[in-house]
């Protein structure tokens, strides 16, 4: 006994519940039409997952929910419960007993399963019963009217009996699963594979760029290792290079101006010496004029003395001895006035010499002072040379201390938006350097950038070459600060105040804002009495800092004194202004002292030249003052003889004019001579002299002349390299991001000949690679990766396939089995209930096509007594029915099927066929459950319990146990 209990209600006519308890082997249920006997095996197969609306009789799932009568209101819900006994596992579940349980509810439409109380879902119910022989398609449940279908089924259609008699279900429903799981697989796999297609379309490609770019990238650190040593190496050379073009620029500057002062000195001392000799010239030619007139007179007058001297020959050749003495007394005394003349004349020159030497000592003494004075301006003109020099230097590298200040400036030209430095950016008036340099403070060496950007910029720059800090002023955000019209009023009432720092200084209109915020709140005094006095009347609310650097704060704190090295880029300015106004002072002092010895060295020169002219007057007047001095001396003794009483008194006066002006013009004859000759010398000197000069000038213009055009050359390969050297800090900046600084602590030490050659077979070779894509190596191996992965994938796909493939040839050779062994069976009994049933005859099952086995149609061959095989359709209701039973009981014998409920399955067939159902059943009762729905006492009377069904209450079905009499009558009403 299968199954035990049956509890409905709302199914259908089972408004109330009703408990139906099995206790034996073949029930039936009997009970007058209409009375709800079918609804109990639609209960049970409604229970057992049947989904077809048509085979439980209805139009929709809801009919089956008790839908109320004249005295019952309808009910909501329909819920009908099986209790099986399972002890022979019938049933696909491991309980012994199993509770199946349907519910419907009416509004809702859910409809709910459980097994054993445990909600499940309808595959479940399907699994349970699957092969049990209880399936939808198995013979074992027929309803009311459908026992001739077996009959008229199509082959195919026959075909799921013996399926279900097989147990060949779970095999047929596994390899559906199987296959829709290959076909799911299929898809898979030819997606992989389209993909796979694709994927190796693009990897050839890609794994070409990718090669590429890495080539690129290997070839671009090659470079980048050995370029920066290059590049540091080259702008070494540079530097030095330039540094040595300035120096010799320097001293070609040098070299220049001196000589360029040399030619315009001598030009200027050559037309001098024209002047000069032109000068000379005219008064030689005078000297020449008095010469010739002085000669003529001295030859009229040597005329006289000619016949003077006749006469006195003759005398004394011819006269008296008194006569004599007369004559030669007059000679004599013609001889010492000569005598005496020309040695007043000589000492007289002696005399001159003596007071031209003295003259001369001062001359040399004033020289030697104007020198020592010129060498003592000239030095004080250096030091303050070397100083400008200096401080030069200093503003050229204004921010050598402020590394970071620095680094940016010389970068300027890659980070773009820095616009400069305050210090730069700021120009104070003079006198108010030392104000403005305090007024700013700090803020003197901050940069000042067009927006936050650029700072930002600028700050990782510093950061990346770690050269220093700067703070950054960006000019969009600045605000500028002002102080109050009254507090403006009240400062300048006093004489002290000067103003507000931002009206001393000067920039362009750019940067009136960073001006007006630095410095528009802030202001100047004289001195710091001032700045305190006017702070008092302030009420110590603003800064003010006075000319002299000093400072009082806001709150009146105060700051000042001098720092022992405070040089800022203002204050380097301001000593630039002040060297520069001392060094012109100093040149005037200079040139003063030099224009003062120039004049000294030409005072000594013509000093000098007057003692020549006297030292060789003396020389010349020596030697005629001795002859003077014989010839008197020779003619005294001649006298002294003739007359030797005879006194030569000195003192006598002379008296011959003759000889007077005759010895005159003699000297004044020397003395023009003596001058010509000097003259002429002089002139002949100053003609040598020009010549010279001339010609030094011309060789000083063509070392001029080559001077410039070495300048030239120079200062074009200086711009050239200075190019070059720009060009390579650029490359340093922009390719490496690197200051020079920080480039050359990473420079190596390589052979910079051969790194150079290296560098540019590795410029070639990366120009030569062309277009690269630097993603690509990634994008190669992301590609690879999922190529790798999807060729895995395609490889499980074709073996869980190929798995599936043989699983389902398995089943298909396991189902073959089954099924052909099944058919045998069931077609070996089938001849034996045949002739049984029909009391001889012949039947027969076959395969429509039995090469096909998983696949074939079933047939039946009936041939019963008597009668020709003929078209099974053609066979009478009863004949049908009597076929479709004699295939079940077939079954029954090849296999146990639990239960069988038959809703007035003999209801066609004639008394004695009715009996022999009913005795065939009870054959079968030892193995099998019967449920029969039946109006035959045949079958009635083989039934072990009977159950009545009663509608007593218009429209409820009732249910109760009969016994065979009850229920006869219960037939015969
Ligand atoms: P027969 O001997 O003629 O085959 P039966 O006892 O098998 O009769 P059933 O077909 O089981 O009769 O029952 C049919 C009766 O069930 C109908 O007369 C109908 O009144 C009743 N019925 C069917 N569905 C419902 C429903 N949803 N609600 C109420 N009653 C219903
Ligand atoms: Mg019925």
């Amino acid at each position: 006994m299968f199954l035990k209990r049956i509890e409905l209600q709302g199914f259908k006519s089972f408004a109330d519940k009703s408990i139906i308890n099995f206790d034996a082997g073949v029930i039936g249920i009997v009970g007058p039409n209409g009375c709800g006997k079918s609804n109990i095996n639609d209960a049970i197969r409604w229970v057992l997952g049947e989904q077809s609306v048509k085979s439980l009789r209805g139009n929709s799932m809801s009919d089956v929910i008790f839908n109320g009568s004249t005295q019952r209101k309808a009910v909501n819900t329909a819920e009908v419960t099986l209790v099986f006994d399972n002890s022979k596992h019938h049933l696909n579940i491991d309980y012994d007993e199993v509770e199946i349980t349907r519910r419907l509810h009416r509004v809702s439409g859910d409809g709910e399963y459980y097994i054993n109380k445990t909600p499940c879902r309808l595959k479940d119910i399907h699994n349970l019963v699957m092969d049990s022989g209880l399936g939808k398609d198995s013979l074992s449940i027929i309803s009311q009217g459908n026992i001739s279908s077996f009959a008229d089924a199509k082959p195919e259609e026959r075909r799921a009996l013996f399926e279900e008699a097989a147990g060949v279900s779970k095999y047929k429903k596994r390899k559906q699963e199987s296959l829709s799981k290959l076909e799911r697989m299929e898809d898979n796999l030819s997606r992989v594979e389209d993909i796979v297609l694709e994927l190796e379309r693009q990897i050839q490609p890609l794994q070409k760029q990718a090669k590429k770019a890495e080539l690129y990238l290997d070839k671009k650190a090659q470079l980048e290792e050995i370029e920066i040593s290059v590049i540091v190496d080259d702008i070494e050379k540079y530097m030095y290079a330039l540094e040595d073009m300035k120096e010799k620029l320097f001293s070609i500057e040098n070299q220049k101006t001196l000589q360029e002062t040399t030619i315009q000195v001598e030009d200027l001392k050559n037309q001098e010496l024209k002047k000069n000799m032109y000068q000379l010239d005219i008064e030689i030619t005078r000297l020449q004029e008095e010469y010739t007139e002085i000669i003529n007179r001295i030859s009229q007058l040597e005329k006289q003395k000619v016949e003077l001297d006749e006469k006195r020959k003759y005398a004394l050749e011819f006269a008296s001895k008194k006569e004599k003495i007369k004559e030669i007394k007059a000679l004599m005394e013609e001889a010492r006035f000569e005598y005496k003349n020309r040695q007043e004349k000589l000492s007289r020159y002696v005399e001159e010499l003596n007071l031209c030497k003295q003259n001369h000592m001062q001359i040399e003494m004033k020289y030697s002072e104007t020198q020592q004075l010129k060498k003592q301006e000239e030095s004080l003109f250096h030091k303050l040379q070397n100083r400008k020099e200096v401080l030069q230097g200093l503003i050229n590298q204004p921010f050598q201390h402020q590394n970071g200040v620095k680094t940016v400036l010389e970068n300027k030209s890659v980070l773009t938006g820095i616009l400069g430095v305050v210090s730069q950016i700021l120009q104070p008036e003079s006198r108010f350097e030392d104000a403005l340099a305090n007024a700013l403070g700090g803020a003197v060496y901050h940069i000042v950038s067009e927006n936050e950007v650029a700072a930002r910029n600028a700050i990782q720059f510093l950061k990346k070459n770690a050269t220093g800090r700067a703070t950054f002023l960006p000019l969009n955000i600045l605000k500028p600060r002002y102080i109050h019209e009254d507090a403006k009023t009240i400062a300048k009432s006093d004489d002290g105040c000067l103003g507000i720092m931002e009206e001393f200084v000067h920039t362009d209109s750019k940067f009136e804002v960073l001006k007006q915020s630095l410095l528009g709140n802030v202001f100047v005094c004289k001195d710091l009495h001032s700045a305190n006095r006017v702070a008092k009347l302030l009420k110590y609310k603003y800064k003010i800092v006075t000319l002299d650097g000093d400072i009082v704060h806001t709150g009146g704190s105060m700051t000042g004194g001098k720092a022992k090295n405070s040089q800022t880029p203002l204050s380097l300015q301001r000593d630039m202004n002040r060297i520069m106004q001392q060094i012109e002072g100093q040149q005037l002092k200079l040139q003063n002292a030099m224009e003062q010895l120039e004049g000294w060295s030409l005072k000594l020169q013509k000093s000098n030249e007057e003692m020549v002219q006297l030292k060789l007057a003396i020389a010349q007047q020596e030697p005629i003052v001795s002859l003077k001095q014989a010839t008197y001396e020779k003619l005294r003794l001649e006298y002294l003889q003739l007359d030797p009483e005879e006194s030569i008194d000195d003192s006598i006066s002379f008296d011959n004019e003759l000889i007077i002006n005759l010895d005159k013009y003699n000297m004044e004859k020397e003395d023009l001579l003596s001058q010509m000759r000097q003259k002429r010398e002089l002139r002949m000197k100053q003609g040598g002299d020009l010549e010279r000069k001339e010609s030094s000038i011309r060789n000083i213009r063509r070392e001029l002349q080559i001077l410039l055009t070495e300048e030239k050359t120079i200062l074009q390969k200086q711009v050239k390299m200075e190019t070059l050297l720009e060009n390579l800090l650029e490359r340093l900046s922009s390719t490496y991001e690197m200051t020079y600084e920080y480039a050359s602590k990473q420079k190596k030490e390589i052979d910079i000949e051969e790194a150079k050659k290296q560098v540019s077979i590795l410029r070639r070779e990366i120009s030569a690679i062309g277009n690269v894509n630097l993603d690509a190596p990634q994008e190669y191996q992301d590609l690879k990766e999922r190529f790798e992965f999807l060729l895995d994938q395609k490889e499980d796909l074709l073996s869980a396939k190929n798995k599936i493939l043989t699983a389902i040839q398995e089943m298909d050779s396991t189902m073959v089995n089954q099924f052909q062994t099944m058919f045998d069976k069931i077609n070996n009994n089938l001849n034996e209930v045949f002739q049984s049933l029909f009391g001889g005859g012949k039947a027969r099952l076959f395969m429509v096509e039995p090469e096909n086995v998983l696949e074939t149609g079933i047939d039946i061959e009936v041939q019963p007594p008597g009668k020709n095989i003929q078209n099974i359709r053609l066979f009478s209701g009863g004949e049908k029915a009597l076929i479709a039973i004699c295939v079940l009981f077939s079954i029954l014998r090849a296999r146990t099927i639990p239960l069988c409920i038959f809703d007035e399955v003999e209801a066609a067939l004639d008394q004695a066929n009715v009996e022999r159902f009913a005795r065939y059943i009870n054959k079968f009762k030892e193995e099998s459950q019967f449920i029969v729905v039946t109006h035959r006492p045949g079958t009635m009377a083989q039934c072990d319990t009977l159950y009545g069904v009663t509608m007593q209450q218009s429209g409820v079905s009732q249910l109760l146990k009969v016994h065979l009499e009850d229920a006869m009558n219960i037939i015969r009403k």
